[in-house]
């Protein structure tokens, strides 16, 4: 196993506390990994500081081979990745190998050819005598900060606009799953120059806040919580850093009464507990018509009790437990307040899983209303909310009635009303009889307290690049 940080062109392990990587599925540990003290950011932004000036010079055509060769590497040992990150995370490995890693070598691939499709605007003489024009330059050295749910997607959507762009990386996983990020460090040495791409390991409030501070970080990137994008924003106000956040979400589900019954429960019990319900877009917020609901939440029941967690076997697992004893006791403790509540009923789960591993059940809270707390607050576990409308207008405002912003969606046969109300949704996506689905083509990304950093498309290497203007007198 992989277990020493990329600083330049050297790998080193921490010198400072280990912190204990654990097997989510059964509770034991994986590896004690020391985090990096002080010294050891500052090598690693310094070493990309230094490759910055030459690997912002290289063509986009030579910044592209080398991520191809990337995404090939990934591809070629994508068993090995798959068996890590599944041991890591708890995930079924059948479905980091399936979903997860295609997603991965695909992200890479995308900005391979995305930056050589990247023109600027303008080319023109707006004041006579003089032309102008736009370019799209690489911003510095970018601190990536990654989470614990997707972690090499997360470093992937992070790395591959980054690069692309021409910028130098210092990257630090989640101190709970860093292990397929330490594994990626060997195959990006061995094909990056020296200082382009640094990996470091350690917690937010020590190796995290040893970065989001560094005065030669010229942007952070963050996916991770609301509070920890707050912390990102006072730091980099001080010397003024861009920013790119991905934060919470709370997806709501609107299902009118004239929606294919069958396809929404089909479609909320994957994308409402894919991942065990830790994901940002999960279909975790459902608003359903007087005419559907009876029957949702009965078919929904019946077809959650069918997800399968903690079988021998782990090609037939469904999901997998929670990251941790600490969510997992979160979203314990978000479930039984919603219990407490007399109008709401746990229509099924509601408890957490028997024996070792951080298991919770699968679970439907029928009844919930627009102010309480589960419907409004992020649970991030395999918990979905079915709360009942009458009227459109108020299924629009509750849904919108959200601190977050990242994704919905909205069921119905009827295309015009799916439309219509797509665009009144304030999300950063709006899926129409389906949920959940993401491409490298489209950005990913939220409004209001989601955060404003777009991942994949153009747009995360416009978010990643800088526009400049350069005007030649030419008269
Ligand atoms: P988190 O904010 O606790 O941690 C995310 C990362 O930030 C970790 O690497 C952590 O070490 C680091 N960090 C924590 N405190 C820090 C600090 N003071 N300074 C610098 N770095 C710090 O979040 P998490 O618990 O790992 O992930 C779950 C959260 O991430 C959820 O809220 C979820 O919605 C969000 N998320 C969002 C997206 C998205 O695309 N919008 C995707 C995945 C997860």
């Amino acid at each position: 196993m992989d277990t020493s940080m990329l600083i330049g062109s050297g790998f080193a392990a921490g010198t400072e506390t280990p912190e204990t990587v654990l097997n989510p599925k059964t509770e034991a540990t994986i590896v004690d990994l020391p985090e990096a003290s002080v010294e050891q950011v500052d090598a690693a932004v310094s070493a990309a500081d230094r490759a910055f000036p030459a690997w912002s010079r290289t063509t986009p055509a030579e910044r592209s081979a080398l991520l191809l060769k990337l995404a090939d590497a990934i591809e070629r040992d994508a068993e090995a990745f798959a068996t890590l990150e599944a041991l890591n995370c708890g995930k079924p490995r059948i479905r980091v190998l399936q979903d997860e890693i295609p997603g991965v070598v695909d992200c890479f691939r995308f900005f391979a050819g995305a930056v050589r499709n990247m023109h600027g605007t303008v080319a023109g003489e707006y004041l006579a005598g003089h032309t102008s024009m736009i370019r799209r330059d690489p911003i510095g050295v970018v601190a990536s900060i990654a989470p614990w749910n997707y972690p090499l997607m997360m470093a992937a959507w992070k790395l591959g606009p980054a690069l692309a762009g021409g910028n130098t990386v210092v990257i630090k996983p989640s101190e709970q799953t860093p292990l397929t990020l330490l594994k990626l460090a060997r195959a990006i040495a061995d094909i990056f120059p020296e200082g382009v791409v640094n990996v470091v390991v350690g917690r937010g409030e020590t190796v995290g806040n040893a970065l989001i501070h560094h005065p030669k970080v010229a942007m952070v990137s963050l996916t991770g919580d609301v509070a920890t994008g707050k912390k990102v924003l006072q730091a980099a106000s001080k010397t003024v850093k861009r920013t790119h956040l991905e934060l919470g979400g709370k997806a709501p589900v609107i299902v009118f009464d004239d929606a294919d019954l069958e396809a929404v429960v089909e479609g909320v019990k994957v994308f409402g507990y894919y991942n065990a319900g830790q994901d940002c877009t999960a279909a975790c917020r459902i608003y359903a018509g007087a005419g559907i609901y009876d029957n949702l939440v009965a078919d929904l029941s019946s077809a959650v009790q069918g997800l399968k967690f903690n079988q021998a076997n782990d090609d037939e697992n469904d999901i997998g437990p929670l990251i941790s004893a600490r969510q997992r006791s979160r979203v314990a403790s978000f479930v039984e307040r919603a219990a407490e509540q007399k109008h709401i009923a746990i229509a099924t789960g509601g408890h957490e899983g028997a024996g070792k591993g951080f298991f919770y059940e699968p679970t439907v809270v029928a009844g919930a209303l627009q102010s309480d707390e589960i419907v409004r607050r992020e649970v991030f576990g395999p918990v979905v909310s079915v709360t009942r409308f009458e009227a459109v207008d108020d299924a629009v405002a509750w849904a919108n009635d959200s601190d977050y912003g990242l994704a919905s969606s909205v069921w119905t046969r009827d295309v015009a009303k799916g439309m219509a109300t797509a665009a009144r949704l304030q999300y950063g996506c709006t899926w129409v009889n389906t949920h959940f689905m993401l491409v490298s083509e489209m950005p990913h990304g939220g409004l209001k307290s989601s955060g404003y950093g777009k991942d994949l498309s153009m747009y995360a290497l416009e978010d990643y690049t800088v526009v400049r203007h350069v005007m030649v007198k030419i008269a």
